[in-house]
């Protein structure tokens, strides 16, 4: 076999991180070399994710488990203030980031991207690792170009940090690559509660559900003369993204700089 990558999870004991830790102790390709979080520091990284001890114990020094397991991948799922401070120490010690948690801005992404330039190496910023969330944006940048008048919903559990979705910014970034330029709605409306028209995005709207018992779920809706169309993606748990960050892992070796998006590893 050759050589296993090694891997560092960041966030390993929230909602993600432990299916990021179940997902690589079960692939033979990759070895988990070290865990991070605060809360679960000194726990073995096998017992969070009800699997034998692996001898890896959650720690909540990032930099020095950097630098005495030399992961070749730090994979991030934390949280927004977390995650840009993980991934500028991850690309100091020349560890290429794999990065899921959501809410990096533009200028954040360019900082880190020419970072992983100056280090030679790559890495990846995903606000979603999921096959048929990055389809509905493909299809939704499609319908776009001939259906131009279009909102966005998305929908999230309760206690989601970032609003709106990671998801919902790249789906809206992708329409205004294709939707010609247009204010929609009418010129002189007015908001009588504030913020009932949602986050304004190039000149359309993005809305944002928060209610307990929702997982991630997101509506584009596209209206014409007589018709709309929809086109509507539902994650139902979080197993779901894990193919996406196995590939994520494997490919980001072989890049240079940093990827936004998850759709680029997903063709070659
Ligand atoms: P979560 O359950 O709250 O887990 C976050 C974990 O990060 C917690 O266990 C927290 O534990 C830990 N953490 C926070 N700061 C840390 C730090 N500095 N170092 C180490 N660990 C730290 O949240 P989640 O549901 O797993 O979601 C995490 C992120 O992934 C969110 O941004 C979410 O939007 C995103 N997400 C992305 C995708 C995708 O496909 N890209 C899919 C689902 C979710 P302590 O506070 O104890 O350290």
């Amino acid at each position: 076999m050759s050589q296993r990558i090694s891997v560092a999870v960041a966030g390993a004991a929230g909602r993600m991180g432990r299916e990021v830790v179940k997902m690589v102790l079960e692939d033979p390709e990759l070895e988990l070399v070290a865990a991070i979080g605060r809360s679960s520091a000194g726990v073995d990284a096998g017992s969070l994710v009800g699997k034998p001890e692996t001898g890896v114990v959650v720690t909540d020094r990032l930099e020095d488990a950097l630098q005495s397991a030399k992961p070749d991948v730090l994979v991030d799922f934390t949280n927004p203030k977390s995650a840009v401070p993980n991934t500028e120490a991850c690309i100091r010690h020349g560890v290429r980031p794999v990065v899921g948690t959501t809410g990096f801005t533009p200028e954040q992404i360019e900082q880190l991207d020419k970072q992983c330039r100056e280090k030679g190496i790559g890495g990846l910023i995903a606000p979603n690792f999921s096959i048929g969330a990055i389809l509905m944006m493909k299809f939704a940048a499609m319908a776009a170009k001939y259906l131009p008048h279009v909102e966005i919903i998305e929908y999230h559990g309760d206690q989601k940090l970032d609003a709106p979705s990671g998801t919902s910014i790249k789906t809206a970034e992708w329409i205004s690559q294709t939707r010609r330029e247009l204010r929609q709605g009418n010129p002189n409306e007015e908001e009588v509660l504030e913020g009932a028209r949602g986050g304004y995005y190039n000149g359309f709207r993005i809305h944002s559900v928060r209610l307990p018992g929702i997982f991630a779920q997101q509506e584009v809706i596209f209206g014409g003369h007589g018709q709309t169309l929809k086109i509507r993606h539902d994650s139902y748990e979080r197993a779901g993204y894990m193919p996406g960050v196995n590939t994520a892992i494997k490919k980001v070796m072989s890049v240079t700089g940093l990827v936004y998006g998850f759709e680029h590893f997903l063709d070659d």
